[in-house]
């Protein structure tokens, strides 16, 4: 197994309360494997991405849980340790990728900057700069543009360049897609197919199932904070188990029917304080329909089961509670 989560938890210190941003989260990525996270806004995914990299931002904490690596602990390893690490083993590409590029600085030489900080010797770091422009389909004097002078999409192509420096083990991409247009979305998505294609596992987030479903082997779905489904993309687009997996499967527009497309009722918990027992029970029509889970959905956080092989719900509807 390339990476295993296990009990993740990060909260946010905020002036106006604990934020339980993520809790307890635990999946596993195996080597060449593409998993995308999928969730509303505030559902934890891009909290979790940043966590398995130990770079949650202030005022976030990581309270507790283990990020094994390749073997080793990611979250007990000294910042020089895991230094050498990032950006060699896993890169990571942000949504905006002004957040990573210095807007004073050539792209070139920040691209050079981040192999020679790997010991890269500065004539092979400018040549591997070239090709891996070439690589992302930009003309070699790109180099010498700063940041500002490029579009979106070549700015975010700059920083999947600098993520394939050295060829990772793991790619991160949080919302690579969501500011460009669909178009510039599937080229973007095209390179990060042949990074897989490389050799490279993708941890992919998104907020749009059918993003996930199109290049993924595996579907993480969140909300609120919980990890509550997770599978193939078959079993999750084709059997979604989770009141709020069917939801976002069914909110997926269609342009052969003709049928209405359902949005989710509804808002998120505010991760301050969010509701006792089974965080999605407040918007969730089954709990509302069904009698006999009153008591439990409202009451008992319902534990992570399998489901069948290789499909993992949290839901009392599939463990616990009467039959439907
Ligand atoms: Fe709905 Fe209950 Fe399942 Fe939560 S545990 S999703 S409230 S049925």
């Amino acid at each position: 197994m390339l990476l295993e989560v296990k009990n993740l938890s990060v909260y946010y210190y905020t002036l106006a309360g604990v934020v339980r941003g993520a809790e307890n989260v635990s999946f596993s990525i195996k080597e060449g494997e593409w998993t995308t996270f999928v969730g509303e806004s505030g559902s934890g995914k891009s909290t979790v991405a940043h966590a398995v990299i130990n770079l949650v931002p202030s005022p976030g904490r990581i309270v507790s849980g283990e990020v094994i690596f390749n073997g080793k602990n990611l979250l007990a390893m000294k910042p020089e340790e895991l230094r050498k690490i990032r950006g060699k083993e896993i890169s990571m590409v942000f949504q905006d990728p002004m957040t990573s590029l210095d807007p004073l600085r050539k792209v070139g030489d920040q691209i050079i900057e981040a192999m020679r900080v790997h010991g890269v010797e500065e004539d092979e770091a400018r040549e591997r700069a070239k090709e891996l422009l070439e690589k992302v389909n930009l003309p070699e004097d790109r180099l010498d543009y700063y940041p500002h002078q490029l579009s979106g999409g070549q700015r975010q192509r700059i920083s999947i360049a600098i993520a394939m420096a050295f060829n990772p083990k793991l790619l991160i991409a949080d919302e690579p897609t969501t500011a460009l247009d669909v178009i510039v979305q599937d080229s973007i998505m095209d390179l990060i197919d042949d990074m897989k294609a490389a050799g490279t596992s993708i941890y992919f987030v998104t907020h749009d199932i059918s993003l996930a479903a199109e290049r993924s082997d595996k579907i993480a779905v969140m909300y609120a904070g919980k990890l509550v489904e997770f599978g193939t993309v078959d079993q999750i687009m084709d059997n979604p188990l989770h009141p709020y997996t069917r939801a976002l499967v069914e909110s997926v527009p269609d342009l052969w029917s003709e049928k209405a497309v359902r949005a989710i009722p509804g808002y998120p918990p505010d991760l301050r304080n969010p509701p006792a027992g089974c965080r999605f029970h407040p918007r969730c029509p089954v709990f509302r329909e069904k009698g006999y889970l009153k008591g439990r959905c409202d009451r008992v956080e319902p534990g992570m089961i399998e489901y069948e092989k290789g499909h993992f719900v949290a839901c009392h509807l599939y463990g616990g509670a009467p039959d439907e």
